[in-house]
């Protein structure tokens, strides 16, 4: 037997093993109407975003929400830090409204919370979650009476609270408690340790102080997040371990760019292969007047390369290499990729399935038409040395060559084409 084909490890083969399953989650229903999100209980997961505008300012923060919701994003989060801002809150659900835009809003309280909802009953039910931090409803006997108005706030306007612990702000009486007691153990624990388990403990405690309130555990999804990957994984896990409550997850103070790209992928991609994480968010830093709605993008793009959730098509580019002496293929990629992210909000709406679309843009010879014979569409341009001619693949049979300068521009008409053909069926059959 030729060894290179043997399979006789005895091992599950790994590529029947496709994504894990989703750990199973109590679900919770957050917003209303048909923008309504399910995040856990078998839920596809969904992708969360933030605002950095000052929630005071109606008018740019509800044009950002509406960006973000654009973009994708199927829950958007605002600060609500002072009256200013709470008062702002049910002005800017109306403005959306008239934008024809539902997405569910999640107020995000500090220090003062119990006061904004009391104080700003509008605030409070024009909301669709709140997001309360435990390391900072209050200290000492305030805790108690300020975390409790926050959750009879929720049940009395009828919304989910999602319980946030935050490695910087780690409730630190807990902290001291477990710290102290990891001193007197015959063989403590690493620092590092010990503050994990604050964290879990921090969100598992409060969840069951709400639940004690009178919250239903159908209203509360838990985050605890650290700027680490390894800590990250590791209180994800515990928490996943611990209970069944709804998780939103997210890498905090990922960092810009690639930087923040790559650490939030890595520590995310992992545990949604374990199955945990309902919510997502990829908190990433952007540049100054940066556009914020790239966290959402990555956020679907990490879910979709995953095989989770299909969101648009996608665009399989070879990298390029000594073989290619032009930029064509590069600025072809990169125009087709544009292109169908532009053109998504109409193909959305005009030919259902679209997203499930793959397109391959290849560089030479070598790769080029077997990648793109496994895309829907591909294209394998020419290489240094190769006859200037570009065959294009469709449904992995070669169907035509383009060549000379107009490539580009017919082979966004061939792609345009085929998502008539395939995906225009539907649309027509619903008329
Ligand atoms: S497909 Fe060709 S151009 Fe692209 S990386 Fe491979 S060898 Fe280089």
């Amino acid at each position: 037997m030729n060894s290179r084909l043997s399979t006789s490890s005895g091992l599950p083969d790994p590529w029947d093993a496709g994504p894990a399953p989703r750990r199973r989650s109590v679900g919770v229903r957050i917003g209303s109407g048909n923008a309504a999100v399910l995040a856990g209980g078998g839920a596809p997961i969904a992708v969360q975003s933030m605002t950095n505008t000052d929630t005071a300012d109606v008018e740019g923060t509800a044009a950002q929400i509406a960006a973000l919701a654009r973009a994708g994003s199927e829950l958007v989060r605002i600060t609500v830090d002072r009256d200013e801002a709470a008062a702002a809150v049910p002005h800017i659900r109306d403005r959306l409204a008239k934008m024809d835009c539902g997405v569910p809003l999640i107020g995000d309280f500090h220090y003062i919370g119990h006061k904004l909802l009391a104080d700003h009953p509008a605030c409070a039910e024009a909301l669709d979650k709140y997001r309360i931090n435990p390391g900072n409803v209050g200290f000492k006997d305030k805790w108690d009476k300020q975390f409790g108005l926050i959750v009879e706030a929720a049940i009395k306007y009828g919304k989910a609270v999602r319980i946030g612990a935050n490695w910087g702000s780690l409730d630190q009486e807990l902290l001291t408690a477990l710290m102290d007691e990891n001193a007197r153990a015959p063989s403590p624990r690493p620092a590092g340790a010990v503050m994990r388990e604050a964290m879990v403990q921090s969100a598992l405690t409060s969840a069951a102080r709400a639940e004690d309130i009178g919250l239903g555990r159908d209203r509360i999804i838990l985050s605890a997040k650290v700027s680490n990957v390894q800590h990250l994984i590791a209180v994800y896990r515990t928490l996943a371990r611990r209970s069944d409550y709804a998780l939103h997850l997210g890498l905090t103070e990922a960092g810009m760019g690639s930087k923040g790209i790559v650490a939030s992928a890595a520590a995310m991609g992992i545990l949604l292969q374990e199955g945990i994480g309902d919510t997502i968010r990829v908190s990433l830093t952007p540049e100054p007047g940066g556009d914020r709605t790239v966290e959402v993008k990555v956020a679907q793009e990490l879910l979709q390369t995953m095989g989770f959730r299909t969101f648009v098509p996608l665009v399989a580019a070879c990298p390029g290499c000594g073989r290619t002496t032009s930029t064509v293929f590069q600025e072809l990629a990169r125009d087709i990729q544009t292109y169908i992210r532009d053109e998504m909000p109409l193909w959305r709406a005009r030919y259902p399935g679209v997203e499930a679309l793959n397109v391959a843009v290849m560089g030479c010879i070598v790769n080029g038409p077997g990648e793109s014979k496994h895309a829907d569409i591909g294209i394998s341009l020419p290489g240094t040395g190769e006859t200037p001619a570009a065959p294009v693949f469709i449904d992995g049979q070669k169907a035509m060559t383009l060549r000379g300068e107009g490539i580009v521009g017919e082979f966004k008409q061939i792609v345009e084409d085929y998502i008539e053909r395939r995906f225009g069926g539907a649309k027509s059959a619903a008329e």
